[in-house]
């Protein structure tokens, strides 16, 4: 229905902005969906009233401005009767027109909501598909406290990396956790430039110039775990051992030739975990190293992106085990809120442990020691890791006392507890969201043990555990 950047769109659009006459819904039987996903770090993100399905998303990207012209057509399910509803979306981007299955009126209030109004009421248990067009030249996010996020434009182009908030920076979303969805982004962009994201590469065309890719996940996929890269990489393509498609890239400013080192380490890192926690949960494994200038590496869906300022440098396999574990824990099931991302981020620093013990390196045990040395005056030891607030997530104790306390689970329960616990952990919540409630629940059924001191101890209570 929408054409970006045609005098018909802009046109409607005004249209559109315009019309207020039109009521929605009918006899107070229809409400406004909630303006945020009830998650207290981040009050703002997220919405109510609908489950998002899928996202389309489309994109002309101009690397002479760094502006996009941009599509996004996205197919929900109302969970209640709705008159009206938001998304995330920032600016500076400009809204070119919304429709809802046909013309709806829209405006934006505060820093990110794109409030939406159909011209009649969605039933409960409706799918409906909402296009907004926009174009512009998207912003990142820059967090004292949790550094940089969204769309981040490079030397040769942009890498979009969202955790946690920074989605809405180049799409309208419904940017929590808690509604994941599958999705399609397709990038026309110059020809020497390369397009990757997440899942499996669909459909490639190119014509006077300028090439068209898309790249599908057919997975479940959080907001925070979407990305999108335009640059000249070195790709390398084929399968692990055993079978898993993989993908990786290495910005060419950076490729002095340790591609086929990074290849091979992530397709042998990738099976490794498949032994150890279950079948690999996506289409497709891989990683990208690029010079992002965000001084992390971080665990996007499917494909994991590695911020590597020197050329000639790899991501140490240590970070590959964590970024890599992360496809289960974390991208596969996530948590819910914010502030259980110990399960994310313990998760993924106790496989590297756990890689090192397996090839020969420090034992999980020496780690745990080690970490453990931490003098007990030392203020990380203070923060509570179940609630570490907002300013808190990416702090010391949601990785390393994550990854401790999953080591004293794994001393007091035995290593036959604990890593059916960890396959029955993936398995079961496979696609979907989590809390340390449910983690406990199940660590408790599967070893028959009452861990409620551990718990208490290690997750709910600042200060250094005794032993
Ligand atoms: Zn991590």
């Amino acid at each position: 229905m929408w054409r970006s950047g045609t005098v018909a769109v802009a046109a409607v659009a005004m249209v559109l902005a315009g019309t207020s006459a039109v009521q929605a819904g009918g006899g107070g039987r229809f409400t406004p969906g909630a303006a945020g996903a009830g998650d207290p770090y981040f009050p703002d993100s997220g919405n109510g009233g609908y489950d998002v399905k899928d996202y389309d998303l489309s994109f002309a990207y101009d690397p002479a401005t760094g502006a996009i012209t941009a599509t996004a057509r996205i197919r929900a399910e109302a969970t209640q009767d709705l008159s009206s509803f938001d998304l995330d979306f920032l600016g500076p981007l400009v809204v070119d027109g919304v429709e809802v299955d046909g013309p709806a009126r829209w405006r934006r209030e505060g820093a990110q909501e794109l409030i939406v109004t159909p011209r009649k009421g969605i039933v409960k248990g409706r799918t409906f598909t909402t296009t907004v067009a926009y174009h512009g030249v998207p912003q990142r996010i820059d967090d004292p406290a949790l550094g940089t996020s969204g769309w981040i434009a490079t030397s040769d182009g942009v890498m979009a990396l969202n955790q946690p908030f920074g989605a809405a920076t180049y799409y309208p979303v419904n940017d929590t956790p808690k509604d994941k969805a599958t999705y399609s982004v397709t990038v026309t962009a110059p020809s020497d430039l390369t397009v990757l994201a997440n899942g499996e590469k669909t459909r490639e065309k190119t014509s006077r110039g300028r090439t068209t890719v898309t790249w599908r996940m057919r997975q479940p996929m959080a907001s925070e775990l979407a990305m999108l890269t335009i640059g000249k990489y070195n790709v390398t393509r084929g399968r692990t051992e055993a079978g898993v498609p993989s993908v990786t890239a290495v910005d060419t400013a950076l490729d002095t030739g340790q591609g086929a080192g990074f290849f091979a380490t992530t397709n042998t890192v990738t099976d490794w975990m498949q032994r150890t926690w279950g079948r690999y949960p996506f289409g497709s494994t891989g990683g990208i190293v690029d010079n992002v200038g965000v001084g992390y590496a971080l665990e996007t869906q499917g494909r994991s992106v590695y911020d590597i300022g020197t050329p000639g440098r790899l991501p140490s396999t240590g970070t590959i085990a964590h970024e890599l574990a992360h496809q289960w824990f974390g991208d596969s099931v996530t948590p819910a809120l914010w502030k259980d991302i110990w399960l994310n981020e313990g998760w993924a620093t106790y496989n590297d442990w756990l890689y090192a013990e397996a090839t020969g390196g420090r034992t999980a045990q020496a780690a745990f020691d080690a970490a453990y040395a931490r003098a007990a005056t030392n203020p990380s030891w203070q923060t509570v890791m179940g609630d570490p607030g907002r300013d808190g997530i990416y702090d010391w104790s949601s990785y390393t006392r994550g990854a401790m306390t999953l080591h004293v689970l794994r001393t007091t329960i035995g290593d036959a507890a604990f890593y059916r616990l960890g396959r029955a952990w993936v398995s079961r919540h496979e696609g979907g969201v989590v809390s340390t409630a449910d983690f406990r629940a199940l660590a408790e059924k599967v070893s028959g043990k009452d861990l409620d001191a551990l718990f208490t101890t290690w997750v709910y209570t600042p200060g250094k555990p005794a032993l």
